[in-house]
């Protein structure tokens, strides 16, 4: 019996019909488990072969339930493979679970899941961040050893950063969109979070390259540093030693923003120092634009989202609540199946697209968006690495700032700008802020240009003292 083709009814049949017992079909299991122990055996193991990897519930797994915590697609079953999770099939990982999300990666608490939410494993009372929470609580919960997120606006550096994790959105285009379910498609973007930036690295290097099922993929990506692997055939340079020194550029300016907690400025500080003490160089550098990057970010992710969303129309696929005609059948299915947020975005985009306001709101955006970007670029021709806070404070209350929109926005203010301008940045845990007797994470973010994730790596383990093995 072929499992890769079976379904519960196919099973079942072949259970009543005493083609198969239940000890059978078990067994089935435990044998194709047992052939990722003999691949171990065989000394024919990849890195990550018999690794328990958990999948956030908007990547598609073949033959898998994936429903973006939404409603609409309560049940609705994978039809294909996501390109990451092809590879990551090839490398013989363990899928051990999908994870809760906010409601098609709109939020940044996981609150906005029509599942429920999921609690930060190191503080039940405070939420694990968003939209990736569920895998980062996963694995800084120890239910799965690393996970893939989703990051189109921080969801994968900002739950990493509450959850003490190391968490990366590569430079977009790095690693292929497709399969991953749109949210901005020209922000999206499938990282890895885990527990060391090595850990991280070693994910990365399995689901990123060229895929031309994506066209917005990358064909000139730098050979991974593969420096783990023994194996020559994989090929690529050792790991670059002496260690690198760089220069790494502070934009004074985003510090002076109002919202961010004392705590993170201090814990800043300290971190600039320890890099110093490492030997890099800290620069001052200026990003004028930067102050626009959260207006901007939410007007072109509410008019992508505006776009992506009208697939989920209740006629092709997902929840279908029938009223008189086609129409209500849409309007109604649409007002069951998805949550305030998505309609709230739906709406907003809608109304930035629309012909009087398109000018107004969709383009400026646009162009400002280009002047983020041409910031960008010169800073990076006197940095090799940009640092920021990953968030403006630790992980806030489960509630705290569920019913006040503008509050949980103000939350991405250090993390948009990458995506807006597909740059690569990571991150990692940086300190920790006591409240009562319980202790939460600090993240900081290091920030390179287009395909350098190799110098996010780099840096990322001679911050937290990693060696490279
Ligand atoms: N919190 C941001 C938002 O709500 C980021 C979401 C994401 O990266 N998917 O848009």
């Amino acid at each position: 019996m072929e499992l890769k083709n079976l379904t519960i009814k196919k099973a079942h049949d072949a259970l009543i019909g005493g083609d198969l017992t239940s000890t059978d079909l078990l067994k089935l299991y435990l044998d194709e488990i047992k052939n990722k122990d003999k691949i171990i055996k065989s000394g024919k193991a990849g890195l990550l072969t018999g690794i328990p990897i958990a999948i956030k519930d908007n990547i598609l797994i073949k033959g898998r339930i994936v429903s973006s915590a939404s409603k609409i697609l309560e049940n609705y079953t994978a039809t294909y493979d996501a390109t990451v999770i092809e590879k990551l099939k090839k490398e013989g990982v363990v899928f051990i679970g999908r994870t809760n999300m906010d409601e098609f990666a709109m939020g940044g608490s996981t609150e906005n899941s029509a599942y429920g939410l999921t609690k930060n494993p190191l503080d039940l009372e405070r939420v694990p961040g968003g939209s990736s929470g569920g895998s980062a609580a996963s694995v800084a919960g120890n239910m799965a050893l690393i996970a893939l997120g989703s990051d189109t606006g921080g969801s994968i550096r900002q739950p990493a950063s509450f959850c003490g994790l190391v968490g990366l959105k590569p430079t977009y285009g790095a690693v292929s969109r497709y399969g991953v379910m749109a949210m901005g498609s020209s922000l999206d973007q499938i990282g890895p979070f885990g527990k060391t930036v090595e850990d991280v690295e070693i994910l990365f290097d399995a689901i990123r390259g060229y895929d031309e099922k994506d066209s917005t993929s990358i064909k000139d990506q730098k050979p991974a540093r593969k420096i783990f692997y023994s194996d020559e055939k994989i090929g690529g340079s050792k790991a670059e030693s002496p260690k690198q020194k760089f220069k790494i550029g502070v934009p004074k300016s985003c510090l002076d923003i109002e919202g961010i907690d004392k705590s993170i400025l201090q814990n800043f500080q300290e971190s600039l120092e320890r890099l110093k003490k490492l030997g890099h160089e800290i620069i001052d550098i200026e990003l004028p634009n930067l102050k626009y990057s959260l207006a901007v970010y939410y007007v072109i992710v509410p008019a992508e989202v505006s776009s992506n969303m009208a697939r989920y129309d209740g006629m092709r696929f997902g929840k279908r609540i029938s009223g008189k005609d086609g129409i209500e059948d849409y309007f109604l299915s649409r007002q069951a199946g998805l949550g305030k947020e998505v309609r709230r975005r739906i709406i907003l985009g809608t109304y930035v697209l629309s012909s009087g306001y398109y000018d107004a709101y969709y383009n400026k955006a646009n162009i400002v968006r280009g002047l983020i970007a041409d910031d960008y670029r010169k800073a990076f021709e006197k940095v090799d690495i940009i640092v920021t806070p990953t968030t403006p404070d630790v992980a806030f209350k489960i509630g705290e700032k569920a019913g006040d929109p503008l509050k949980m926005y103000l939350e991405d203010i250090f993390t948009v700008p990458i995506n807006l301008v597909g740059i690569p940045a990571i991150s990692v845990p940086s300190g920790i802020k006591k409240i009562g007797d319980k202790d939460l994470p600090i993240g900081i973010q290091f920030i390179a240009s287009h395909n350098n994730e190799d110098l996010l790596f780099a840096i990322g383990k001679d911050f937290l003292g990693e060696k490279e093995n």
